[in-house]
């Protein structure tokens, strides 16, 4: 069987020796030696703003919706995993909806003024598959507007945009570190934020509050993570630039050989160097992906249709239509990529595709 994704496990002695520091320092969790040193190889080797490393990549979504979100209205995404939404709504914020570019799938920056009201505190778009929203316009209606960005960049391990860590847009931006994610702890996540007064409320709201064993600073929540997962993140990192570069060829594969007279792919925003995430395709309809979806699962191919159904079509929101994104939605299939898929195996996925085309 052939899956959408495949957990990159590294090897096992390189796992065991990072544990090993885990016993000698006798130490779990509570930003020990790992998560730190996790914390400096990111921002270091990515050039990232200052970040904080979480228990998951939700966590980290609710933090900054809890401080700037306000319980007022959240301009955001109908296409997107379901966190996003969740989050939002999670945190007593009401989701208003802006529908998506039907080139690039992440919100559309010209939609985004006319959704703004009084109520509004903040826009919290997705770099949907590591592709960057327009930033600089969404990033300016902001600063007219007074509100605040979150970017829900769970997927942008890696990403860069105009040669910057696409982190370093916006008030603050997280990443997933989830097993089926690029970069991954098994469970895990980051925020990142460069405003210094900003930061400094995030790192003691993950932490409880503490200023120290006795002080508190202010209101926290748990949202560590533990070393446990540093240990994972810090034997995976090394290999990144390996799992990026074999990943690309991949996506160079599915480029050459899949029938793109039928199909669409994403448009990647100029000037984006991209972290193959994730490999989508968009059928015209949605009985030719059924169809395309059949022939690979009777072939031992398992794709998934990221992302299902459109954020504004969730039982808990106020329906709203959305055309693009329920559109997208409905005919975009996410093709298997991973470091361990062969060129080979793309050869027999793309064939399959195309003849049940
Ligand atoms: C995976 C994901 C999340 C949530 O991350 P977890 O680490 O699973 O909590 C949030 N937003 C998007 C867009 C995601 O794909």
């Amino acid at each position: 069987m052939i899956h959408v994704t495949k957990t990159f496990f590294p090897p096992i002695e390189e796992y065991q020796s990072q544990i090993k520091r885990i016993w000698q320092n006798q130490w779990l969790t509570n930003r020990g030696a790992l998560v730190q040193e996790l914390e400096e190889g990111i921002e270091t080797n990515y050039n990232t703003p200052p970040l904080i490393l979480t228990s998951n990549g939700t966590v980290p979504l609710q933090i900054a919706l809890r401080l700037k979100g306000k319980r007022g209205e959240v301009i955001t995404t109908p296409f997107s995993y379901v966190a996003t939404t969740a989050s939002i709504v999670w945190e007593y914020c009401t989701p208003v909806f802006v529908d998506i570019d039907p080139e690039t799938f992440s919100i559309d920056e010209k939609l985004i003024e006319a959704a703004i009201t009084p109520n509004t505190t903040a826009i919290m778009p997705t770099h949907v598959f590591g592709n960057p929203c327009d930033v600089e316009a969404i990033d300016a209606i902001a600063s007219k507007h007074n509100l605040t960005v979150i970017y829900d960049a769970a997927h942008c391990f890696g990403v860069l945009y105009k040669g910057n860590s696409i982190f370093s847009y916006g008030d603050i931006s997280t990443c997933s570190f989830h097993a089926t994610k690029l970069f991954h702890t098994g469970e895990g996540g980051a925020i990142f934020c460069g405003d210094k007064d900003l930061f400094e409320v995030i790192d003691y709201s993950h932490k409880f509050g503490h200023d120290g064993p006795l002080e508190f600073k202010g209101l926290g929540v748990n949202a560590k993570m533990s070393e446990l997962q540093a240990a994972m993140g810090l034997t995976v990192l090394p290999y990144m630039d390996n799992i990026i570069s074999h990943r690309k060829k991949v996506v160079g594969k599915y480029m050459e050989l899949l029938d793109f007279s039928i199909l669409k792919t994403m448009k990647i925003r100029p000037n984006t160097e991209w972290n193959y995430s994730y490999f989508p395709i968009v059928f015209q309809t949605e009985a030719q992906l059924v169809v395309v979806e059949k022939a690979l699962q009777d072939n031992g191919v398992i794709p998934r249709r990221y992302f299902y159904p459109s954020l504004n079509k969730l039982p808990y929101v106020k329906e709203i239509k959305m055309p693009v994104s329920e559109k997208i939605a409905k005919t975009i299939l996410c093709l298997p990529l991973s470091h361990e898929i062969s060129l080979s195996e793309i050869a027999r996925i793309s064939n399959i595709i195309n003849s049940a085309l």
